[in-house]
């Protein structure tokens, strides 16, 4: 049995848009499904030798093909429709989990990608299309309107269109909860645009020599209501609805600009900040970095990236010439939260890293726990193998501070030496610094 297509679609469809009235009867029709599910928004993004061919009867053959594909991948309690000539809609019905929806999203993608035969009056073209998927969860409680599922999962294929793998799903949530998120979203827009967050420094120094070396640059947000949001929401919200860009250059240019200031005080810090995913895939991004180091004068070496595993490897083609891109203006790049992902030795070759952050899970409890003190002793030996420095990040005690410095580790960062802290905070940090008298080793590695 084939998926039962969702209400016959008028002809026009086929070539154009629908009305906006007749989207939304449709959208409710499709939306009407009792059950949890998630709608697909298919965007087929056509060559334009097909959107030439758009009115013609080989658009339809086209057309015919991929609904074709569309169908043999869907069960059959799924539903479907052409919504305009380069739009299908998808109601994935009972799905048991998220993992499910990512699956039938990608081999979608990937069915559609697969180019297609026409016969045209010239003979036979083939057509390459470049879809891009945007996936909203439709939950079954009443009173969700079915437009917002629908432009929620239109954002996505939005999104998705600007990122290499052109699958944006959107994480399943509650009304209540995207109700909260869709609030905190204007608002941390509205803060965004007016500058009104705040750059936190957290103190990084070197292990070897006991001196201070920098500190990472942390975004802070206070809302309106005066409740504090966490830094990984606030990165989560940006990715979610295409504000990483905006975010991430706020917190570069906010960084540069104190260590303009800095500089002018004989601070002369360096500083790392926090990249996303989204941004990695921003080909325009390595360029920026370039123009805002000149716009505040600082010098490259003192500017550090941090990427996150999860991030490298989810953007690898990107991301390489991304790093490639910023070692050539003589940044660093630090990959953040090492350990917790699935980088393989291998695979961390390939890339132009400065820097290996030793993840906090595995510094906490350093001074008890044998077993973490040799995975950090080899991430260590890991990160020199590669001609890499080690940090280690969340350092609380001094017992810990300690036992890395034995480790041979480079550098640290945790509140053991400071948090993160406003600008000026940590200007006045930086000025009464003393280094630690440096203890000889005491610790064997049993
Ligand atoms: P991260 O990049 O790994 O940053 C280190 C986090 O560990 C910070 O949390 C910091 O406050 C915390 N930390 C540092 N030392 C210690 C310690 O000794 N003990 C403990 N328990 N925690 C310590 P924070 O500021 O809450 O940031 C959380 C995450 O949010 C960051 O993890 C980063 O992934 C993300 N983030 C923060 N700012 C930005 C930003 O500007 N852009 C992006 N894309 N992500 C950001
Ligand atoms: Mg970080
Ligand atoms: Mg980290």
């Amino acid at each position: 049995m084939t998926p039962s297509p969702a209400p016959s679609l008028p002809d026009a469809a086929v070539s154009q848009r629908l009305s906006p009235s007749a989207l939304l009867a449709f959208s409710r029709d499709l939306v009407q499904v009792r059950r949890r599910g998630m709608l697909l928004l298919i965007s087929l993004h056509r060559s334009d030798r097909l959107s030439a061919l758009a009115q013609e009867p080989q658009s339809r053959s086209v057309l015919a093909e991929v609904m074709r594909r569309v169908e043999g991948i869907l069960r059959p309690s799924d539903r479907y429709a052409l919504a305009s000539h380069d739009e299908i809609w998808v109601m994935l019905v009972d799905l048991p989990g998220e993992a499910l929806a990512e699956l039938a999203s990608r081999t979608l993608r990937d069915s559609l990608s697969r180019s297609i035969h026409v016969e045209t009056a010239e003979g036979r073209t083939i057509v390459q299309l470049r879809p891009a998927i945007g996936g909203a969860w439709r939950h079954p409680d009443a009173g969700q309107d079915p437009m917002t599922v629908l432009s929620s999962a239109a954002d996505a294929a939005l999104r998705a269109e600007e990122l290499e793998e052109r699958v944006v799903i959107l994480a399943a949530r509650s009304d209540v909860e995207l109700i909260n998120r869709n609030r905190m979203e204007h608002e941390l827009r509205a803060a965004l645009n007016a500058n009104e967050l705040d750059v936190h420094f957290q103190p990084q120094l070197s292990l070897a020599t006991g001196q201070r070396a920098g500190a990472e640059a942390l975004i802070r947000w206070t809302r309106p209501d005066g409740t504090r949001v966490s830094p990984a929401l606030i990165a989560s919200i940006c990715e979610e609805r295409g504000m990483m860009s905006q975010l991430t250059q706020f917190v570069l240019n906010t960084a540069l600009r104190h260590l303009m200031t800095w500089t002018s005080q004989g601070i002369d810090a360096r500083v790392s900040i926090n990249m996303s995913g989204v941004t990695l895939a921003d080909p325009a991004f390595a360029t920026l970095v370039g123009h805002a180091l000149s716009t505040w004068g600082i010098e490259p070496r003192r500017l550090t990236l941090e990427l996150t595993e999860s991030a490298v490897v989810r953007h690898e083609r990107s991301a390489l010439e991304f790093m490639n891109q910023i070692r050539a203006h003589g940044c660093g790049l630090a990959l953040d939260d090492f350990g917790t992902g699935y980088s393989s030795f291998a695979y961390l070759r390939q890339f132009p890293l400065t820097e290996l952050k030793i993840d906090q899970s595995f510094v906490r409890n350093l001074a008890n726990d044998a077993s973490d003190r040799r995975i950090v002793q080899a991430l260590v030996d890991l990160a020199h193998t590669f001609n890499m420095a080690a940090l280690a990040e969340g350092v609380e005690d001094e017992e810990a501070s300690r036992v890395l410095r034995d480790l041979g580790c480079d550098m640290a960062q945790g509140y053991f030496y400071g948090r993160p802290m406003p600008p000026a905070e940590f200007a006045a940090w930086w000025r009464g610094f003393t280094p630690a008298p440096l203890r000889p080793p005491v610790v064997a590695i049993p």
